[in-house]
């Protein structure tokens, strides 16, 4: 039905969409899949890449996957050359959730079917679904892990506390946010939580004065010695960072070691991916937890969403309310978060087969 909108709004007429419909129907088999992520440079991306064409093919589908190397025109540019083989449908992890809706709108025209991939595109109509994982619950792992690894809710305190957010053109990143703060702000309104650096943003819409752009590692690392540099000292000490996720946590981790932080004085830092680096500092002790999203998970249930696409089945959603694009609320299906420490990295990360016992320091 949806393809049959698009087209109709694109002027087109039923025959046309029912030729697509069929011709894009039936086992699907062979049907062209557009796959667009943002990068290869984090583990996470290149791993949902390989992980979701993979899946695709072994459901008969042809699978055209491109990286964009973090660039938001390399990404457009990409994204067209794939609506030009009129695919059945495009999956795509985007870089600025704010700047595709006129290359997505050429897709809709040809009726190709959008899915954003664990990043919402918003501010345009031709998105149809998204998969994700609870983005705001990611957060709120993180927000409460700190809760309980400082016994805030005892009254202990105060702590030096410096909250960090994601790249502020990732939707995703505000949801973050959101979650850790409405874990942590009471313990900032008591004061048991205080910010030697500043660096708290007013409000919660105000998370993106402390975004880091294009969650760059580096960008992170500077930041944070800066603000060792300038508010921190042999006697004033950071206690805790919030971290949004692992590839920040490294950088961070990095303005630490360099700032004689180590042993019994690491603070308390979050991160989210389960990064192997970072799933290996938290079993070393120089990271106390990561937010683990399955990828495998999201590919599956990404490969059976475009397989019932493809396939004009009903598409299964859970999560109908939760995220309005500017333009619609897009029918989403959200995948549940894990939060993983020293205590169930084994079981979680190992046990399930996602690394070997080697690659993360448990051997
Ligand atoms: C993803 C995270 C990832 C971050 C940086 C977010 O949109 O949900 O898993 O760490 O982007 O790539």
């Amino acid at each position: 039905a949806l393809l049959a909108t698009a087209l109709a709004a694109a002027g087109l007429s039923a025959c046309t969409a029912e030729r697509t419909a069929d011709y894009y129907g039936g086992a699907g088999a062979g049907a062209l899949i557009g796959v667009s992520m943002p990068t290869k440079n984090l583990e996470r991306w290149s791993r949902d890449g390989a992980n979701l064409k993979e899946l695709l093919e072994d459901k008969g589908y042809s699978v055209e996957l491109q990286f964009a190397d973090n660039k938001v025109e390399q990404q457009n540019s990409q994204i067209q050359t794939m609506v030009n083989k009129s695919p059945a449908v495009i999956v795509v992890g985007a870089i600025d959730g704010s700047a595709l809706g006129p290359v997505l709108e050429s897709a809709a025209r040809l009726g190709t079917t959008v899915v954003a991939y664990d990043r919402l595109i918003r501010d345009t109509k031709a998105v149809d679904y998204y998969v994700t994982f609870d983005n705001y619950n990611v957060g709120a792992l993180q927000g409460s892990y700190i809760v309980d690894a400082l016994d805030l809710e005892s009254g202990a305190g105060p702590f030096n506390f410096e909250p960090f957010a994601g790249s502020p053109d990732d939707n995703n990143a505000r949801f973050f946010f959101e979650g850790a703060w409405d874990a942590l702000s009471p313990y900032i309104s008591s004061g048991q939580l205080v910010c030697p650096s500043g660096k708290l943003p007013a409000s919660v819409d105000k998370w993106q004065s402390i975004g880091i752009q294009a969650w760059s590692n580096t960008a992170a690392q500077a930041e944070m010695e800066n603000r060792l540099n300038s508010f921190y000292s042999s006697t004033t000490r950071v206690d805790v960072v919030l971290c949004p996720n692992d590839a920040l946590a490294l950088g961070v981790s990095q303005a630490l070691s360099s700032a004689g932080y180590g042993g019994e004085n690491w603070p308390v830092l979050t991160g989210q991916d389960a990064d192997q680096a970072n799933v290996a500092r938290i079993v070393a002790g120089t990271q106390s937890m990561t937010v683990f999203k399955d990828t495998r998970l999201l590919g599956e249930r990404c490969a059976t969403m475009v397989d019932q696409i493809a396939k004009g089945e009903t598409v299964e959603v859970n999560d109908t309310e939760s995220y309005d694009n500017g333009q619609l609320v897009v029918p989403s299906y959200l995948l549940d978060p894990v939060s993983v420490d020293a205590d169930n990295v084994k079981e979680v990360l190992v046990d399930s087969g996602y690394y070997s016992a080697q690659e993360v320091g448990l051997s």
